[in-house]
């Protein structure tokens, strides 16, 4: 144990993450080859000499694959390369028949990009894209026999080559990213970013999508600190807490006198910690060189705007649209078009409605917190935009206040039900009702004599009590703004009968 100062030491230190991700492009065909692109079929039964890395026969890239990398490279803004190459990355794997990976290196299809992450505060993080490059995706081992399907516990693993060869994009992004909270916002908007564009599948179940996370910790103002890299982070969650983890350790060690060693560390989910594997075999030396059997990929401007012609609207140009078009703060307009199908959601509502404001207040709140908390897409919400709806409606009418339309809500996403009919299963409903709430008024000033004429000297603190009054008759009911209106009324026409 080193003597160390407790208290605020930690806070003196702070992150640096850049993340590392695979995209794994749903064309029709592999890579190179003409197999098909498949989930869960029999094992090896989607392969070919070329994808087995057989010798005597040749690769050819995939246009396909050529024009959805392009595509995910110009969304993020980044400069396509006159003249991209592939090159063969050597490393011997069982999971690689060719002992080699087809990929890029020092002219990949794309550099120099960004994406701008809108922050749940409302800010705005700029990361830097280093490069969008393209490569084959390798095969799959399954361990099996022995302990639970873990490679060092397992009898014997079986190699299924029915990925090797899938077309994979690597975006790698720069160190710009300081929290864990703004690395999974980064993964969040990268991952609806590429749905959008059609390119991919983009589930991290099912590895369509991957994250690895480099990270490391200095002083602000010091140069960057070693990093360490936490490898096939597949889910959200995962990515955020494998950080605070790493981070933690990191600080822990350094503050300790130890040094960080640039490795590949485990983050185990199961207790929450992280553990280092100090092994020599993180020295890897690739040997790296130019794939002799691929032409380079000369992609002319005309190409170039062509793909870009046939992008969706991206989520930049959306947040000005939706500031724009609907009057929203930069704030809500970023955060519903970072999000795909919730700012489809919105526009929805807010055509329905025919209030903007109220709708993206609805959608940004008590909606989107819903989906946080349940873990739910919003496609698969209860609650469709006809349904709340009907339920803005219930509030513009005056039948519900805030207040009950927010427990109202709460009901219709754990039963399924309509607003209406959980308001008149539950008699719930706020009096609104002009003629009603009119005749109770007016038989409450009649009842507090004493009250109505404090009121009338001018207490107008009395109005509160009267208030009182109706919300106890009504049950808490009563429109508030209407009770108020009513009773002035009442308690005015008084002075001029009397
Ligand atoms: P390597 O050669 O080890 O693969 P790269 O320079 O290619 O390293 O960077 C890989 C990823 O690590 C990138 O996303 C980059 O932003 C990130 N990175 C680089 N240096 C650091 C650092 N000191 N701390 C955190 N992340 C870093
Ligand atoms: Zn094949
Ligand atoms: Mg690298």
């Amino acid at each position: 144990m080193s003597a160390r100062p407790t208290g605020t030491g930690r806070e003196r230190w702070e992150a640096v993450i850049g993340l590392e991700i695979h995209v794994q492009l749903n064309t029709r065909t592999k890579m190179f080859c003409g197999c098909e692109v498949t989930f869960g079929e029999p094992p090896n039964t989607r392969v070919c000499p070329v994808c087995l890395g057989h010798p005597g026969v040749l690769p050819v890239t995939n246009e396909k694959a050529v024009e959805y990398a392009t595509r995910i490279a110009l969304a993020l803004d980044c400069r396509i390369a006159d003249r991209t190459i592939f090159h063969r990355k050597n490393y011997f794997y069982p999971d690689l028949p060719k002992a080699y990976q087809i990929s890029q290196y020092d002219l990949p299809l794309g550099i120099g990009g960004h994406l701008h992450v809108e922050l749940e505060d409302g800010s705005n993080l700029r990361v830097g894209i280093t490069r969008v490059h393209m490569e084959e995706d390798a095969g799959k081992l399954i361990h099996a026999g022995g302990a639970s399907g873990r490679i060092d516990g397992a009898d014997y693993s079986l190699a299924d080559f029915n990925r090797g060869g899938t077309p994979l994009v690597e975006v790698v992004s720069e160190p710009d990213i300081s929290t864990p909270d703004q690395a999974r916002a980064y993964l969040v908007q990268l991952r609806n970013l590429v749905e959008q564009l059609g390119v991919s599948d983009v589930n991290m179940e099912e590895g369509s999508l991957r994250c690895d996370a480099n990270v490391s910790v200095r002083k602000p103002g010091d140069p960057l600190g070693t990093k360490t890299e936490l490898k096939n982070m597949n889910s959200f969650r995962f990515l955020h807490r494998g950080l605070e983890a790493e981070i933690e350790r990191q600080i822990e060690a350094l503050e300790s006198g130890e040094s960080i060693v640039q490795e590949t560390v485990h983050f185990d989910p199961a207790t929450g910690t992280v553990s280092t594997l100090r092994s020599k075999e993180e020295a890897h030396d690739y040997r790296y060189f130019p794939e002799p059997d691929l032409t380079p990929i000369e992609l002319d401007a005309a190409y170039v705007e062509r793909v870009r012609a046939g992008l969706p609207e991206l989520p930049a140009a959306r947040k000005e649209r939706l500031a724009g078009q609907y009057g929203l703060p930069p704030k809500d307009a970023g955060l519903l078009a970072a999000n795909k199908p919730l700012g489809d959601y919105f526009e929805a509502l807010a055509g329905a409605t025919g209030d903007a404001r109220t709708s993206a207040n609805w959608v940004l709140g008590d909606f989107s917190a819903y989906l946080n908390t349940a873990g739910l897409e919003v496609a698969e919400c209860p609650v469709t935009v006809a349904a709340l709806t009907e339920l803005l409606g219930l509030i513009a009418d005056g039948t519900l206040s805030g207040k009950m339309a927010k427990e109202v809500f709460e009901t219709m996403t754990s039963t399924g039900e309509s607003a209406r009919s959980i308001v008149a299963e539950r008699g719930l409903g706020q009096i609104s009702d002009a003629g009603e709430l009119d005749a109770i008024v007016a038989r409450i000033v009649a009842a507090n004599p004493g009250p109505a004429e404090e009121f009338r000297q001018g207490r107008d603190r009395v109005l509160g009590f009267f208030v009182g009054q109706v919300m106890k008759e009504t049950k808490g009911q009563a429109n508030p703004q209407m009770v108020n209106d009513l009773l002035r009324k009442h308690l005015g026409s008084q002075v001029s009968q009397g």
